[in-house]
């Protein structure tokens, strides 16, 4: 089947079920189609307050079926939990972004460990380093990247890992945990090199729309260079819309465009890239 009528059959399912008021999950068919999954996106986040609902019909309606919401803070983590209670395609991440490392401590670590006890909490994220915009110091970073590792292996929880011209640290810290935890390096922009210790260390690689960058050439590389069952798919919306959405806000039902991408560089129909990046995500989550 190729990509138009694959698309063309979602849609029509889709407004059958909307029409029907049936839970698409109900009749589900992998036979027929494949679906895409945004393992990494931030519809918590206040530019999804007014349409959050036209967001996620849009986003069905490209055949993403499910969507990671990823924590940043307490509240953003709180959050996406809370939308993930309510919306059954949704799932929730929860943890401290670098910028905001400063913010962790005790009590609130306990409270962080609550929250993941919620049943739609996948993993712990986004964790990490960032030393491009050094919104907190870095021996904070540090300390706090390191307390949400331990936390993630004390819950056999995954991690999402943001790294930002930190490479060697991130490198660095997660292989004080080799073979102890799992987890992607989200929205990757390292080299070759760099995905290849990550890979080492049992991750996954997640690319988001800076793939269709026209100066993106580097990382193009890398896709080509990757296994097909270590590649994971995301947004990181509402930032990074693809090219040919540039400047828009980002949303999960752009997914489709990294995703076309990412085909034409493995030269792999759509479905073959869809199939496998569920499977990917599902492993890594346990989503399903
Ligand atoms: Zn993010």
């Amino acid at each position: 089947m190729n990509e138009a009528t694959y698309r063309k059959m979602h849609a029509v399912f889709y407004i059958i079920l909307k029409q029907s008021h049936v839970r698409l999950e109900l009749i589900r068919c992998k036979e027929i189609y494949e679906l895409l999954v945004d393992s990494h996106a931030h519809l918590q986040w206040a530019s999804f307050n007014k349409d959050l609902e036209d967001v996620l019909d849009r986003a069905a309606r490209e055949g993403v079926e499910n969507v990671v919401n990823v924590g940043f803070d307490f509240d953003g983590s709180r959050k996406g939990i809370e939308l993930a209670d309510k919306y059954n395609e949704l799932y929730a991440a929860v943890g401290f972004h670098p910028h905001v490392a400063n913010q962790l401590d005790d009590n609130i670590l306990d409270e962080l460990e609550k929250l993941s006890e919620n049943r739609k909490v996948v993993a712990i994220g986004e964790i990490g380093l960032d030393y491009y915009r050094k919104l907190s110091p870095i021996e904070v970073q540090w300390r706090t990247f390191i307390t949400q590792l331990s936390l993630a292996e004390k819950l056999d929880l995954p991690v999402i890992v943001h790294n930002r011209e930190a490479h060697a640290d991130v490198v660095k810290a997660l292989l004080k945990f080799k073979g102890k935890i799992r987890g992607v390096m989200h929205c990757f922009s390292g080299s070759k090199d760099m995905a290849r210790q990550c890979i080492k260390m049992g991750f996954y690689i997640s690319f988001a729309g800076s793939v269709t960058y026209p100066n993106s050439r580097g990382l193009r590389e890398v896709v080509q260079w990757i296994g097909l069952n270590r590649i994971l798919l995301e947004t990181d919306c509402p930032w990074l819309a693809p090219q040919d959405v540039r400047g828009k806000r980002n949303e999960p039902a752009f997914l489709v465009f990294t995703a076309r991408k990412i085909a034409e560089l493995k030269k792999i129909s759509l479905e073959g890239l869809a199939s496998a990046t569920m499977a990917n995500t599902n492993e890594l989550f346990r989503m399903h």
